[in-house]
């Protein structure tokens, strides 16, 4: 992925279907702008091959697209204004562009791109403010069971925004907000009972989780796998275990230490290999048996002993990061 597959991916709208051929679908932004009503049929689809993209409508026939040395078409500035991004953005892209057309060094190039507000299911309010609420019994029979699986997890009530919405389909579910500059971009809701899915989320592929709390006066940045466990420690998340481009920048351009805390699992050894690429730091403290991800961590120790020992057990060396990867490589499952 390059920066300009990078921007379309993270631009996409949530709702977006991949169909087997590779094709993305979703409703398309440009029929409006070509006197043609709003597409609901998810008419647009993108494609990304050999470093490159292609868009059509099948709606409104408008193309656009890219291939590396050549520079965007007014067809896909326009595109790519219509999805949202920037102007600031786009004269990046363009410059982008423009270095590979020339044969430049890129590295220099950052990239901030704009996530897309989402809506909540309806009937959506923090945990919170429901409980403050008068409530017929069934309503707050849920929200105690709810309530008891966070507490379950290790969780604090004040740690996060926790929600939870009335909306069939997801009483049963723990509604967790995915914030970007104070606004609501995705969020998943996680099932409080066994069956799937486990999670319901709804997010941009390019999303960090918890990166709106990463304020300038911190010193270092904790990356996670898992939500509950950038809750846990105040970090962030990428929601699997190999961040794609989209995420690292987004790390990067934080400007901080970046500490990455893998999950005990074989996957886990995949974001040591991030890690390793990207010149990021690495800590596995030994939390005894029985703790796999941070979330248990903080359950078994608290929160401060769980930081603490983080901070006490990350490791810069190449050698001792290839040594941990290892390690993770042979866990037994
Ligand atoms: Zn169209």
């Amino acid at each position: 992925m390059n920066l300009i597959q990078t921007a379309v991916q993270t631009v996409l709208p949530p709702k977006h279907k991949s169909t087997p051929s590779g094709w993305i679908s979703f409703n398309a932004p440009c029929c409006v702008h070509n006197g043609e009503s709003a597409d609901t049929k998810s008419r647009a689809g993108v494609i990304f091959k050999e470093d490159g993209f292609t868009y059509h409508c099948f709606n409104c026939n408008f193309k656009a697209g890219w291939t590396p040395g050549k520079l965007l078409s007014k067809n896909t500035k326009n595109l790519f204004t219509w999805l949202g991004i920037p102007d600031s953005e786009l004269q990046k892209l363009s410059l982008y562009t423009l270095q590979i057309k020339e044969n430049q060094p890129v590295a220099k190039v950052e990239i901030n791109l704009t996530l897309k507000e989402i809506e909540l299911p309806e009937m959506t309010m923090s945990i919170e403010e429901w409980a403050r609420e008068d409530l017929p019994d069934d309503v707050s029979q849920q929200l105690i069971k709810i309530y008891q699986y966070l507490l379950d997890r290790g969780m604090e009530i004040n740690w996060y925004n926790w929600s939870w919405s009335y909306t069939p389909g997801y009483r049963d579910r723990l509604l967790i907000p995915f914030y970007h500059n104070g606004k609501i971009v995705g969020f998943t809701g996680r099932k409080i009972t066994d069956g799937k899915p486990k999670y319901l989320t709804h997010s941009q592929p390019g999303y960090v989780f918890n990166i709106d709390r990463q304020t300038p006066d911190r010193q270092c940045v904790i990356v996670v796998e898992g939500q509950f466990d950038a809750i846990a420690i105040d970090g962030c998340a990428i929601m699997h275990n190999e961040p794609n481009e989209a995420q690292i920048m987004r790390l990067r351009s934080l400007g901080r230490e970046v500490i990455v805390v893998p999950d005990r699992d074989k996957p886990g050894a995949k974001m040591i290999e991030t890690a390793v690429e990207q010149g990021w730091t690495v800590s596995m403290p030994d939390w005894g048996d029985g703790v796999k991800d941070v979330a248990d961590a903080v359950k078994k120790f608290g929160r401060v002993y769980t930081l603490f020992t983080i901070l006490h057990y990350k490791e810069t060396n190449e050698i001792k990061k290839q040594l941990l990867k290892k390690k993770l490589e042979h866990v037994e499952l």
